[in-house]
């Protein structure tokens, strides 16, 4: 399960995508993380899907980090008869409480709070705005609008009202019951949608406990403001696209990709580039060039991970999907162009040891023969403080946890692998050349760097570095204590 590129592919799964060996072949084929959508799916199904996961993950013995996307403060339609109807331009359109299946003429939109705020002449976006109404008139409980851009409406897509405030809490009722649902069923990162404050993250981190890491979605123009304490509040950042490029005009999602790609890799927090990446592979088994060049984009950007949606769950060509984004991955990284703005682009080291051995750790690397940077973590901040670093050789997480593996998974380079606890630095020495080794990054005659903490298990005391050699008699002979 070695990956031969540094960026991550999250595939997010859905009915093309939830059996067994469709999934097992995305794993195989290039996914590191997979995303259980909240806003699709029964809680069994969910549960069905993340034992398939758990026992994939078993049967390749390698690490797989499962997101759970939290539906959020997202507004959606109800259901269609026949799953969807055709909307046509200057026709009159209804949306209502009313759970009876839709038409052409009406569909439920289950969310009181909004009737009462819309006003006459407001915009409301349908499915990533593909499909444009306008307010005629409305009452406590419907909205007769006018069709501006018609187009196919389908089961629960979303709607954004981009020109009224809503007063909608962070997290509904449903986000709150699927939150303890996922925590209790064990996942490893929580996707929080329509993130606009970081008190919002803190509410959802206070009732997890502490059971799985938090990734703020950035797809409202109030988080894009309050970007930088809705950062230091999460543990990790999707540039949420769709939405994004709904709520704000298209033309400003690219800058804004480009500045939080950065600020999440100047504090060494993952983040994911997100939403409509290989689009046309819905349909079709080729990508078109400019999808291409974008899924480029965001590995030349150095984002940690980037992400497949309907191309994943629900098209016909998940696994083409899958596969396009690891050849162009595979491509981008190799290009000396790529390692230029890499370099250029890296954040400065901050003035701790931790901070200061990774970065030599780094340099070690580039400057003589090594195969990997071998990084003990317990809880994983060392091992985010080496992908901060975006070294050109392998990096391989050891750790005792398997949630910690798990949850690395998702960042830039990572290699994780479980290992036993170690009391001294030789012992971890032994085992980091030992998984060199085995996973195929090292041979016996090959040099490795590894930094840990000791005394072992207290968080954040990276300490050591250590150049050292893959076999264990040269181990022993150079470090005969
Ligand atoms: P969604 O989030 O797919 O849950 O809407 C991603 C986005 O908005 O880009
Ligand atoms: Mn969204």
């Amino acid at each position: 399960m070695r990956r031969l590129r540094k960026i991550k592919i999250v595939a997010t799964l859905g009915p093309a995508s939830s059996d067994y060996d469709t999934i097992r072949a995305l794993a195989e084929a290039g996914a590191d993380v997979f995303r259980l959508n909240m806003s699709h799916g029964s809680h069994d199904e969910i549960a069905e899907k993340h034992k398939i996961i758990r026992q994939i993950e078993e049967d390749l013995d390698h690490p797989i980090a499962i997101l759970a996307d939290l539906q959020g403060p997202k507004l959606r339609v109800g259901v269609f008869k026949g799953d969807s109807a055709e909307l046509e331009e200057g026709q009159d359109f209804r949306l209502d409480l009313d759970s009876a299946e839709g038409d052409a003429t009406r569909v439920q939109l289950p969310h009181k709070e909004i009737f009462d705020a819309l006003e006459p002449g407001a915009s409301l976006l349908v499915n990533d705005g593909k499909i444009r109404l306008k307010v005629k008139d409305h009452g406590k409980d419907y909205a007769n609008c006018e069709v501006i851009v018609g187009g196919t409406i389908s089961n629960r897509k979303g709607v954004n009202v981009p020109d009224v405030e809503l007063p909608l809490a962070a997290l509904s009722d449903k986000d709150r019951k699927d939150l303890e649902f996922v925590c209790k069923l064990g996942v490893d990162w929580l996707a929080l949608s329509f993130v606009q404050r970081p008190r919002d993250v803190q509410e959802a981190r206070d009732l997890s406990g502490g059971r799985v890491a938090i990734l703020s979605k950035i797809e409202k123009p109030l988080a894009v403001t309050n970007f930088e304490a809705i950062l230091e509040a999460s543990d990790g950042i999707m540039v949420a696209r769709g939405d994004l490029g709904v709520e704000l005009p298209v033309q400003n999602v690219p800058p804004i990709q480009k500045r939080l790609v950065r600020k999440c890799r100047a504090v060494a927090k993952p983040v994911i580039v997100a939403t409509q990446m290989l689009e046309s592979m819905i349909e079709s088994p080729m990508p078109t060039r400019a999808e291409v060049s974008d899924v480029a984009t965001a590995i030349y950007e150095g984002a940690d991970a980037i992400m497949l949606s309907a191309e994943s769950a629900a098209g016909q060509y998940p696994m083409e999907a899958v596969q396009t984004m690891n050849n162009v991955a595979m491509e981008v990284e190799a290009d000396p162009t790529y390692r230029d703005i890499i370099n250029a682009s890296r954040a400065g080291a901050k003035e701790t040891v931790a901070d200061a051995i990774v970065s030599a750790a780094r340099e070690i690397a580039e400057t003589t023969d090594i195969k990997a940077i071998c990084c003990y973590s317990q809880s994983g901040t060392t091992a985010l403080l080496v992908a901060r670093e975006r070294p050109e050789v392998p990096i391989i997480a050891l750790t005792s946890r398997k949630g910690t593996a798990r949850r690395l998974s998702l960042s830039w380079g990572m290699h994780c692998v479980m290992t036993g606890e170690v009391t001294r630095f030789k012992e971890a020495v032994i085992n980091a050349a030992r998984a060199a080794r085995a996973e195929g990054f090292a041979e016996a005659r090959d040099q490795i760097v590894v930094t840990a903490g000791v005394p072992f298990g207290q968080a954040g005391t990276t300490n050591i570095l250590r150049v050292a050699p893959c076999e264990e008699r040269l181990i022993y002979a150079s470090d005969p204590e």
